[in-house]
């Protein structure tokens, strides 16, 4: 074991899929599809004599995200000034909230690749307004407004995660909580969901943290692992070399893999905070938070549970199907279509999640390749018998690659299951005919070449023999040769 514990406590931002910004009512847009600087208006621009309005339905899908995360609504609110100056930010100023924020102390429960589950602390979730975007093109900077007022939740964690992979876990547990929820898209790849972490490593004889660094800006789940882990390690070594660690917020190079310093850490004082002097305190009521509980779609973790209770999946398969809720809707329609529970999830987890890995695809886009209709009917096939499960195996890679449909794939290729007894029979005797002293030995008492032998039958029957009918009548007729 090591003498080092990480100590890691992460803040995701999320973009909220409100119509409209934070403090006004200019359209939110998508950021990558749409023209620069064609969704702002003079309130997302700083414009002098603007006033800001609270938007309440970004409101209510923070309370939302708060709730499912177990927090507490308090029921007086406050946004606050946090001063800075960049070119992204028009006012010289973002309104944030401070010491009042939306949702404090709340906990998620995250799953590991072992199984073991982790309670991780929920400090604080609270409502901002997103800056503007810039590019660097050579030595010219350009800035699009359009992203600048976009509602943003920042959800802060307590220093409770210990590992680069307890990380991963909680970016894709918070991921698939927003999306359930409907409020974020999940789309890393468009900026909708930022990830900061704040890694420190502890000596097992300290009795505090140490000093911490940040690194800022991930962009997706692999970089929050990588840069967390190349962290975790510089930093023991910067500590065991007598060097030390200085706090800093810094960013992942993605080239060269490693972090890198941006600057020495600002302090809160620096943000110069104070309370939002042109909006009033947000008083939340009882009646509200408790009307917005009621109103929560079902989460993963009860899906998870009601999967394993309704449908006999075990804890794995249940968890790993919900996780995603892309691919927990797509199984739901493949059951709708009238496939069975668990061979359903054994060709979803068996064979097209290792597809997935195969052709570096992800899971959500599954249905592009093999739609919820076709899985359904491949199901059936093997439900029914008309299809062995070696059949299947293969087939799913046909429908995967090609997109088609099974029924008329087994009806092209002949490859129906034979559970014809004549047909079997005959394949049977074709195979002893060819299995030389192996049929002596095996009636001289040797059981092991059963196996071997019924592989000759299967190949016979081009593998499309129905595995139970073949054994039946092998059985019958290798009994009857010992009792000769
Ligand atoms: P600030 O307000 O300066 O951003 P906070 O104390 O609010 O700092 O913490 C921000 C984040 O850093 C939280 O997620 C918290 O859990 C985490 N954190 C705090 N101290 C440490 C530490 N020593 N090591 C790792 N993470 C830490
Ligand atoms: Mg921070």
């Amino acid at each position: 074991m090591s003498d080092w514990k990480p100590i890691i406590g992460l803040e995701i931002h999320a973009e909220l899929l409100t119509q409209s910004k934070m403090f006004s009512n200019c359209p939110v847009v998508d950021s990558v599809t749409a023209a620069p600087n064609t969704a702002v208006d003079p309130v997302s621009l700083g414009l002098p004599g603007t006033l800001p309005v609270i938007n309440m339905q970004a409101v209510e899908y923070a309370m939302m995200v708060g709730l499912a995360l177990n927090c507490e609504i308090p029921p007086v609110n406050q946004f606050a000034r946090k001063s800075y100056f960049y070119p992204d930010l028009p006012k010289g100023y973002q309104i944030s909230q401070y010491d009042r924020p939306l949702c404090v102390n709340g906990w998620v429960d995250i799953e590991l690749n072992n199984g073991e589950t982790r309670h991780i602390r929920i400090r604080r979730a609270h409502l901002e307004e997103d800056t503007g975007k810039l590019t660097h093109i050579n030595d010219d900077s350009l800035v699009d407004y359009n992203r600048a007022g976009v509602p943003l939740l920042e959800i802060v964690t307590e220093p409770d995660i210990h590992s680069a992979e307890e990380a991963e876990a909680y970016a894709r547990k918070l991921r698939s909580i927003l999306q359930y929820l409907g409020v974020n898209s999940g789309d890393m790849s468009k900026g909708v969901l930022r990830l900061e972490a704040n890694v420190s490593v502890m000596h097992k004889d300290d009795t505090g943290f140490r000093t911490r660094t940040e690194v800022k800006n991930l962009n997706s789940i692999r970089s929050l692992y990588r840069s967390i882990d190349y962290e975790i390690e510089r930093q023991i070594k910067a500590w065991e070399n007598g060097e030390g660690v200085r706090q800093a917020t810094m960013g992942w190079d993605e080239n060269r893999q490693r972090t890198v310093v941006q600057r020495y850490k600002e302090s809160a004082d620096e943000y110069r905070y104070f309370p939002e002097p042109d909006l009033p305190i947000l008083e939340i009521s009882w009646e509200w938070v408790e009307s917005v509980r009621g109103g929560l779609p079902e989460l993963p973790d009860v899906k998870r549970d009601r999967f394993m209770q309704e449908l006999g999946l075990s804890h794995y398969d249940a968890h790993t199907i919900t996780v995603e809720q892309a691919v927990a809707h797509y199984y739901e329609d493949v059951l709708a279509a009238g496939a069975q529970a668990k061979t359903t999830a054994n060709l979803l987890l068996g064979s097209l999640f290792a597809l997935c890995n195969r052709d570096s695809i992800e899971r959500e886009d599954i249905p592009t390749r093999v739609t919820a209709a076709n899985l359904a009917k491949l199901a059936k096939l093997v439900d029914a018998g008309t299809i062995n499960k070696n059949t299947a195996a293969t087939l799913i890679v046909e429908m995967w690659d090609s997109g088609g449909d099974p029924d008329q794939i087994v009806k092209e290729k002949g490859l129906a299951q034979v559970s014809d007894t004549d047909a079997i029979s005959g394949a049977i005797d074709e195979a002893l005919a060819g299995a030389g002293d192996m049929l002596d030995r095996y009636a001289a008492g040797e059981d092991k070449l059963f196996g071997p032998i019924m592989g000759m039958v299967m190949g016979a029957l081009k593998g499309r023999g129905n595995p139970q009918v073949v054994r039946e009548l092998l059985t019958q007729k290798l009994q009857a040769l010992r009792n000769q």
